[in-house]
């Protein structure tokens, strides 16, 4: 699912998104930074770029043309690969969360909360629940992360809106409801403003899978299935 689909999807359900759009020469790119009301972040789209912060393929925080035809020459160079870039608005401060989903053979979906970054990938300190969730377990994933005490505002440091994040939740649950197709999801980082300034989801990867959709009852089980008169009392 290229970059501008999932952007239209997530929005869809209420998620927010920073502006961006997709440059495939540099020209482009300046053009659509001048749309932007402050800085700008570059990201090669490349389908060996998987991490792309990991190849050189993301700079961030570029200000005025010079900077951003550097940007994208130094992305777009960071691999053989590569199409373009995203021209993204850069988003100031806030924590970095991430929200995922990913299926399992007995379970079905599953939600994944986290703090991005060193806290998952070093010490694993994430959550998961069983899709569907309820505003209980949304509120019950991000008290389970420990470092989730940084959201709050840990010794001094700036609290973020963990209403949003709840929210995100609910609203990914429901977009897994939606679309069985969807087996994987990766918002990482989501950047988490302060309390009452909401989120924007910087970093989105989908993967999705046709699914066998069936709307109409299994006739199997309509059979077996008490009818009206034979309800037991
Ligand atoms: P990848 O995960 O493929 O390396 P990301 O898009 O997540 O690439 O970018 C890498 C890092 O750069 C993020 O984890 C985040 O810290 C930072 N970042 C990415 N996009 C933005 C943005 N729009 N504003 C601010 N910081 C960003
Ligand atoms: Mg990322």
């Amino acid at each position: 699912m290229g970059s501008d689909e999932l952007q239209v999807l997530l929005s869809a359900y209420g998620l927010d998104l920073p502006r961006a759009a997709v440059a495939t020469d540099a020209d482009a790119a300046v053009r659509i930074a001048s749309t932007f009301p402050g800085k700008a972040v570059l990201k090669v789209i490349a389908d060996s770029a998987v991490h792309k912060s990991d190849v050189g393929g993301v700079v961030l925080g570029v200000e005025g043309e010079q900077e951003v035809r550097e940007g994208f020459a130094q992305v777009t160079g960071a691999v053989a690969d590569a199409e373009g870039a995203i021209v993204q608005e850069f988003v100031e401060g806030g924590h970095e969360v991430l929200v995922g989903v990913t299926s399992d053979p007995n379970f079905g979906p599953l939600i994944v909360f986290g703090l991005g970054g060193v806290f998952v990938e070093l010490i694993g300190d994430v959550a998961f629940r069983i899709h569907p969730l309820t505003n209980l377990d949304a509120r019950e994933m991000i008290a389970q992360v420990k470092s989730s005490k940084l959201l709050e505002g840990y010794r001094g440091g700036e609290p973020g809106d963990v209403a949003a994040v709840e929210d995100a939740l609910l609203r990914v649950s429901a977009l897994v409801e939606d679309f069985p197709e969807i087996r994987e999801m990766d918002m990482n980082p989501i950047k988490v403003a302060r309390p009452g300034e909401g989120l924007s989801v910087v970093d989105a990867r989908i993967r999705i899978e046709p699914v066998e959709r069936s709307w109409v009852p299994d006739p199997g089980l309509r059979a077996a299935a008490p009818t009206r008169g034979e309800m037991p009392e």
